[in-house]
């Protein structure tokens, strides 16, 4: 078509955050040819947003190593982590948090001069006796400094950046190995199919299906998507981490480090109720366990305000001076989002999803592997690392700062994997006939479009229908009811009229082609949820009850001699 422009690189990476960036850092020192994608200027990809650390058993501030880390990893995902993945993270990150130190990475200093760690939620010494000092920060903007660092490797090592640039469909030949993709240039509005010998997905969470999330817009879940509509089944998605201290009423989220550094939780009676819940850990127990607690207190109508509908989280009595040195940008964001000053008042707070566990399914090299029910299958030529991939370390529930940690330890082994696949395939493989089919029909389908429904509207109702059946707290009927509700919104997608046609930025038609995603994602989702009848990390359903083996103790509980398990 005359219209489609190629281009042929060694490797094209779709996402800039600090999963792509990691990789691409490895790819482009190796002397690869790597072009790297990215909605938004990379920097401002949605790893700037971490803020309380990134977990490594460095053993700087209290008795740690990568033994208790690995229990703890497994533990806090209900037991369905891939043991010999969170091994393999667990050992490496000591070295991936030393190198990104010797890139350059501002951390906060001990006063010997070694990196700071905080203690972090479900992250304990001695197998669950007491809280460990384990999430290396840079204040509480630890993802901003982090992904500064990688981008400034990055234009050292020469990567090519292609900014607002938007992937839109993979490329997959008659063997059904993936041998480039189609995508969009933002700016022009020009067409391209970029050649590869191989793609690597980097393309982050998809928390914007849900109406509270602590996302940021364009996390939209355009790589699983993509993944989908190539035929590739997604794992684990019923499992969504709702974080315990979002906003109330904004969503925006107010860093783990908080209770790392002694915030504490109330309800309205002024009761620091989790020393209930969880006696050892308190208000750093795992993020299920105590988003559950805080929905318990509320239900029982212990909850603050006038409607009893959040709890406070109370941080003046860490001193002015350790909110301004370790926690910034929360002081910052309970002035612009809640007008609280966390220094002299507590501010309301409630679970707001947050992070997605399952994604494209992958071995710890990044390859994407499929299962057909008896056997697994590599997709030659298709990597993915970062959130929206599921090498399944993080199981039913992360723990807090195992995200970053996850980016760095599989962007670098992606990256290194990819070297070698490369060099094994000397030439690129010929691109199939229809090889942009799909993307040119459904683009000529919105440019044809009339009459229909805006991208806008079916974005929001996709988002209160996720909110609404697949939310923090499930029933099985609303989950039943719920795969009825998206499969309804999925008749509608065809329906998405573009009323701007121009091709010049036109934002619009940005948002049609990220509902395409939504809808995968928001299906996968929904289905998963309603086949998976029990209670597991967090995927909470009120009508199944905990196995009494089961290692999550219910609620209500009030030892957690679970944790010791
Ligand atoms: P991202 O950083 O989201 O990058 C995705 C990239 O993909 C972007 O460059 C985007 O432009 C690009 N992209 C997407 N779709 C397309 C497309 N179609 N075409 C081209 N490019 C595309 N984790 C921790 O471990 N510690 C923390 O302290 C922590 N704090 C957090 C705080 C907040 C508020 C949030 C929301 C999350 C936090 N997390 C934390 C989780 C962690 O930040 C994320 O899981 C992680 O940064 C995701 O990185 P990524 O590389 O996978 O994706």
């Amino acid at each position: 078509n005359a219209n489609i422009t190629k281009r042929k690189f060694d490797v094209v990476i779709i996402g800039a955050g600090g999963s792509g960036m990691r990789a691409a850092l490895e790819l482009s020192r190796a002397g690869l040819n790597v072009a790297s994608l990215s909605k938004v200027f990379p920097t401002r990809s949605h790893t700037v947003a971490a803020q309380g650390g990134v977990s490594a058993s460095l053993g700087n501030m209290s008795e740690d190593n990568w033994h208790y880390h690995f229990y703890d990893t497994v533990k806090g995902g209900d037991w369905l982590s891939d043991q010999d993945a969170v091994e393999f993270m667990c050992r490496e990150a000591p070295n991936v948090v030393y190198e990104l130190e010797h890139f350059g990475m501002p951390f906060d200093r001990n006063a010997d001069g070694t990196i700071y760690q905080r203690p972090f939620g479900g992250h304990t010494a001695n197998y669950g006796e007491k809280p460990v000092q384990r999430a290396c920060a840079a204040a509480d903007r630890t993802g901003h400094a982090m992904l500064h660092t990688l981008y400034q490797q990055n234009v050292k090592a020469k990567t090519n950046f292609f900014v607002e640039w938007m992937a839109l469909d993979l490329i997959r030949d008659a063997d059904g190995d993936v041998v480039g993709v189609t995508a969009l240039e933002m700016e022009t509005g020009d067409l391209y199919i970029l050649e590869a010998k191989t793609v690597l997905m980097a393309t982050g969470g998809a928390g914007r299906i849900f109406a509270a999330s602590t996302n940021a817009f364009i996390n939209t879940g355009d790589g699983l998507g993509m993944a989908a509509r190539a035929g590739i089944p997604l794992q684990d998605m019923e499992f969504w981490q709702y974080h315990p201290t979002g906003v109330a009423g904004a969503g925006v989220l107010l860093t783990e480090g908080c209770r790392g550094e002694g915030a504490i939780l109330l309800n309205s009676n002024g009761e620091r109720f989790m020393e209930r819940y969880a006696p050892t850990l308190k208000d750093l127990a795992p993020r299920d366990f105590v988003s559950r607690s805080m929905d318990q207190e509320i239900k029982e109508g212990r909850g603050c305000g006038p409607n009893k509908d959040y709890v406070l989280l109370k941080l003046d009595h860490l001193g002015s001076e350790t909110i301004h040195k370790r926690l910034p940008s929360v002081y910052e964001i309970g002035i612009n989002f809640a007008n609280v000053d966390i220094t002299k008042e507590p501010i309301p707070v409630v679970p707001t999803i947050h992070y997605q566990m399952g994604g494209v399914p992958t071995n710890i090299h990044g390859q994407v592997v499929t299962h057909d029910g008896t056997s697994s299958h590599i997709v030659n030529g298709l990597y993915a690392v970062g959130e929206c991939s599921c090498v399944s370390v993080h199981g039913a529930n992360r723990l807090g700062t195992n995200s970053l940690l996850d980016l760095l330890v599989f962007g670098k082994a992606a990256g290194r994997h990819i070297v070698e696949f490369n060099a094994r395939n000397a030439e690129h493989k010929p691109l199939p006939k229809d090889a942009a089919d799909r993307t040119l029909e459904r683009l000529n389908q919105l440019q044809n479009s009339t009459g229909g429904i805006y991208s806008q509207t079916l974005a929001g109702d996709i988002r209160s229908t996720m909110q609404q059946y697949a939310g923090v707290f499930r029933t099985q009927a609303s989950m039943d009811e719920g795969v009825l509700k998206v499969a309804a919104l999925r008749e509608r997608v065809g329906s998405v009229e573009l009323k701007d046609k121009s091709m010049v930025f036109n934002t619009a038609r940005i948002e049609a082609l990220e509902v395409d995603n939504m809808i995968e994602v928001a299906q996968a989702t929904m289905v998963s949820a309603a086949a998976r009848k029990e209670c597991r990390g967090a995927h909470m359903v009120d009508d199944y009850e905990h196995p009494a083996d089961h290692p999550t103790a219910p609620l209500g509980r009030d030892d957690v001699n679970w944790l010791k398990h």
